[in-house]
């Protein structure tokens, strides 16, 4: 297998995403050998810095996953600084000519990746001039990485899509939902189709319902700013959310390569049922945490954080109940739930499967429990199948009996980072793990239906206490259908 070569350009380069996921990302493929020496980086932002700044700021960055501090000058010195502000059309020619002398001294195969990680609004002007500018003018491939969100709803998104879509064709546009990087979510379509067991029960027969909630313990930080034009369901649920319940539900691939998966993605998004007007409220429910105590201490209400309306309408809280009407899933509801502020922070996915028929432990026993599959995503990595089984000197006792795959070690730290693995795919040309323009437009249309009749109506925020599992209101989401949610955590 041949090893990439590639020039990067990451706009936003001294930003929080860059050194925080990138710069280490990329020096784990580095030092494993993953990379080719034939790579350059070329850091853009406003920030006027020299190269030698640049290089001590990725040097920083990178100490901490560093296991071998002797590489690290070497790996650093692949990394140039071009300052420049994006609006400014000047200097995309001064860039290009950057560009075009380090393909030459590294050797890159004229293949370029341009990572956009700055705020979604300099996207389409950034595409626009990197094809005016002649930097997409490349000999080798040219790839567009691009961040979430895509868009506000299915408008806005229409829009960032049509201009980058000037300078890269769709099979050029590497569109980041880092979801899809995490271990265990890449795993759910090898536990579906890398097992006998769990295929012929994955449907309407055997499931009852399908469960999947992506807590956090964090409020809003610092970014009160950027959320109060999104919150849980723009940032969350459009993407995340959607993108795990595809994965849930989709159709066995003909293959496994990218275009079979994504249609078959496509497909579960298509026939998710719409749900809109009055109808949202007996499908959705949204949250905004008040204050509360988190791990012994008292945290503040979300209108009271810092570049919040004290007024906020803002939900930080969803919970919804999805129906996808095709022949596997008709009846099954599918549950989501996410928050901020909630108990503990835990994303996962519980399958619950229909009861048997018949208890025959009733005398001893008074229910069965369900049998589940719990899809652990983070922080702890894994799957648990729930089972009933007798225990030793339990004499004809049913008692429920766990069977646990753990993926991580004991500190967890082996797991590779997401943003490793999906930098990764994006030099192989592997667009499996990115979201394709076709689910973005279906994920905003079913959100858009959502968020317009929230808009129109009133709530009653806050709802639900910062450590807590989220409003009342969510539990009886469950309740009015027979069913409860399992655990947090
Ligand atoms: P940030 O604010 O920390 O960094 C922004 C970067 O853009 C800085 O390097 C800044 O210099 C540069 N910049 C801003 N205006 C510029 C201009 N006019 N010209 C040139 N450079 C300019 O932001 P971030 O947290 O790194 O996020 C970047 C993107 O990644 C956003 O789209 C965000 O939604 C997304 N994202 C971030 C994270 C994360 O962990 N930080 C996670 C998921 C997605």
């Amino acid at each position: 297998n041949e090893k990439p070569s590639a020039l990067i350009m990451i706009f936003g380069a001294t930003g929080d995403l860059a050194n925080r996921k990138l710069f280490p990302s990329l020096y784990r493929l580095f030092e494993k050998g993953n990379l080719s020496e034939n790579f350059a980086v070329i850091g853009v932002a406003r920030r006027s810095l020299s190269n030698e700044q640049f290089q001590e700021n990725v040097k920083n960055s990178v100490q901490s996953v560093a296991s071998n501090s002797n590489n690290i000058d070497e790996f650093a010195s692949h990394f140039y600084y071009h300052s420049h502000d994006v609006t400014d059309s000047d200097s995309y020619v001064a860039l290009r000519e950057m560009a075009v002398q380090l393909d030459e001294q590294y050797q890159t195969k004229g293949n370029r990746i341009f990572y956009l990680a700055m705020a979604p609004e300099f996207f389409g002007s950034i595409a626009t001039h990197l094809n005016e500018d002649g930097l997409t003018n490349v000999q080798g491939f040219k790839r567009l990485v691009i961040e979430k969100p895509f868009g506000h709803d299915l408008k806005s998104a229409k829009e960032l899509n049509n201009q980058i879509r000037t300078a890269f064709s769709e099979d050029e546009i590497y569109r980041i939902d880092h979801y899809l990087g995490k271990e265990m979510v890449r795993n759910i379509e090898v536990i579906r189709f890398a097992n006998a067991i769990f295929e012929p029960l994955w449907n309407n027969r055997y499931i009852s319902n399908i469960q999947v909630t992506s807590s956090e313990t964090l409020g809003v930080e610092e970014r009160g700013r950027y959320y109060e034009n999104s919150g849980a369901l723009r940032d969350m649920v459009q993407n995340h959310m959607l993108q795990m319940v595809a994965l849930l539900a989709m159709e066995p691939p003909i293959k496994l390569n990218t275009e079979e998966i994504r249609s078959e993605k496509v497909k579960v998004l298509r026939a998710m049922r719409s749900i809109k007007d009055d109808k949202v409220d007996k499908y959705f429910v949204r949250g905004q945490y008040g204050e509360g105590i988190l791990n012994g201490q008292k945290v503040s209400a979300y209108r009271d954080e810092q570049m919040v309306d004290p007024q906020s309408n803002t939900e930080t809280f969803v919970a919804g109940k999805l129906l996808i009407d095709n022949f596997r899933w008709a009846g099954v509801p599918f549950y989501i739930r996410t928050g901020k502020r909630m108990k503990s922070k835990s994303t996962k996915i519980v399958i619950q499967f229909k009861d048997i028929p018949m208890n025959l432990y009733y005398k001893t026993e008074q229910t069965l429990n369900p049998n589940l599959l719990v899809i652990h995503i983070q922080p702890e990595e894994g799957i648990t199948l729930h089972l009933n089984a007798q225990k030793t000197g339990n004499h004809m006792n049913a008692t429920p009996v766990k069977l646990s795959y753990s993926n991580t070690g004991i500190d967890g730290i082996n797991t590779p980072e997401a943003y490793e693995k999906l930098l990764y795919d994006c030099m192989r040309g592997d667009a499996t793990n990115f979201t394709h323009w076709d689910e973005v437009a279906l994920s905003w249309s079913f959100v858009d239906n959502i968020s317009q009749h929230w808009q129109q109506t009133q709530t009653h925020f806050p709802n639900y206490e910062s450590g807590s599992a989220g409003p009342k209101d969510s539990d009886v989401l469950l309740a009015r259908d027979g069913f409860f949610w399992w655990p947090i955590g």
